[in-house]
């Protein structure tokens, strides 16, 4: 598990609490672990019990922290992992998980050894990474399991369904190759019409019928996996869903958002109407003001296309965001919370009181998505992971 840095208010052999590990941090991270073990069960009960979760961890877990995600992840029963870089896989591994690892996306005949000697399941796309691959495998008295993507619409990776059979038929015949697995990824999953799924779905089960010794299938992330049970094969790609959020238009079992994203007002300062606030004065103000400096920025990956638009919570109350995004801050105008202080907490993303920003919330406010929001998080950030307060790491 992730390293814990005991502050110097806690004492030793007292477990730590989420107020005492935040107490004299600018800014940070709260990653709850039991919601993300609810969200998994939730999830398990509205996909059916014979299905295996292969938890999508990749871009350190959508921003969570893979180090502290996956083992949490591991030990509620998530079957699988998967990652798109090999070196995502190997932090994976270092991390402690047991579990198998598929690479969804692109690895180079040099990634061949490293990714037998950690038992780690490459995408193969080549003949190329194939025969690197059965060499490593051969040298090392292993046998490398692997999976081949047909790509069926989204013309992103994978190969051409009739290249998908080939190349599966010729992996085949290749000593120390295991060819497990066969995979697609949908285009349209979470519009709101995902009729293109069915097209996807019908040239998938083509390559799946000529294939039929491959034996796990897979080809659905959160939305496909919550909507459609007809794709779920035998085992569905959860990202986002895991984490709490379920895709656009997607109605599916009640989850726990994991993430909450805090900070402490690092300065109040006085404005007078007309003064501006920020890089280039963009917001000036109306009245006498109040604003409260933040010390996030889009360094950290608040985006600046969130400059004048959003939200943050101080005192249990939405306050707007005033003048540009910064690289380290920016500013929320506090005019109406009168006790607004230095040290006082700030809800970037998560509750306070009666509110709540969800990355949903930010997303749209940032014209983007929440996978974007949550996967652009940056490691200044520490993570904080505790189940109900009590903190079990921090990285
Ligand atoms: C990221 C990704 C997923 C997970 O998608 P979510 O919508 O976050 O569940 C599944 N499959 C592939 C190939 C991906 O790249």
């Amino acid at each position: 598990m992730v390293e814990v840095q005991l502050s110097p208010t806690a004492r030793a052999g007292q477990p730590l609490t989420l107020g005492e590990a935040t107490r004299e941090r600018n800014a940070w991270i709260e990653i709850d672990l039991e919601a993300t073990a609810a969200n998994l069960q939730a999830l398990r009960q509205w996909v059916g019990p014979d299905i295996e979760i292969i938890a999508v961890v990749k871009a350190n877990a959508y921003g969570h922290g893979a180090a502290g995600i996956a083992p949490a992840l591991e030990a509620a029963g998530a079957e699988r992992f998967a990652v798109v870089w090999v070196a995502e896989a190997i932090a994976l591994r270092e991390a402690g998980i047991t579990r198998p690892i598929i690479v969804l996306s692109h690895a180079f005949p040099g990634d061949a050894a490293a990714a037998v000697a950690r038992d780690i399941t490459l995408t193969v796309h080549s003949l190329e990474l194939g025969r690197a691959l059965s060499d490593a495998a051969c040298a090392a008295g292993k046998t490398a399991t692997v999976h081949v993507k047909a790509d069926t619409g989204l013309h992103r990776f994978g190969v051409p369904p009739d290249e998908a059979v080939a190349l599966a038929e010729a992996l085949r015949e290749m000593p120390g190759i295991d060819v497990e697995g066969l995979s697609t990824h949908m285009a349209n999953a979470d519009e709101a019409d995902d009729g293109f799924s069915e097209v996807q779905g019908a040239r998938f089960a083509a390559v799946a019928e000529r294939l039929p010794w491959v034996r796990y299938r897979h080809t659905a992330n959160s939305a496909t996996a919550i909507r459609r049970g007809e794709f779920r094969y035998e085992g569905v790609r959860l990202g986002l869903s895991l984490h709490g959020i379920l895709p656009p238009n997607t109605p599916g079992p009640a989850l726990t958002p994991v993430l909450s994203l805090k900070a402490r007002l690092a300065r109040v300062a006085e404005v007078a109407p007309g003064d501006g606030v920020s890089y280039g004065l963009t917001w000036r103000a109306e009245r006498p003001s109040r604003v409260g400096l933040v010390p996030v920025g889009y360094a950290d990956g608040w985006k600046r296309s969130l400059s004048n638009r959003g939200e943050a919570l101080v005192g249990g109350r939405r306050c707007p965001l005033v003048g540009r995004v910064a690289m380290d801050h920016f500013l929320v105008d506090v005019t109406g919370v009168p006790g607004a202080a230095e040290g006082d907490e700030v809800v970037l993303i998560g509750a306070q009181g009666r509110e709540r920003i969800t990355a949903d919330d930010v997303a749209r406010a940032a014209e983007t998505i929440s996978w974007d929001v949550l996967a652009s998080l940056q490691t200044r950030l520490p993570r904080i992971f505790h189940r109900c307060g009590v903190v079990e790491g921090i990285g």
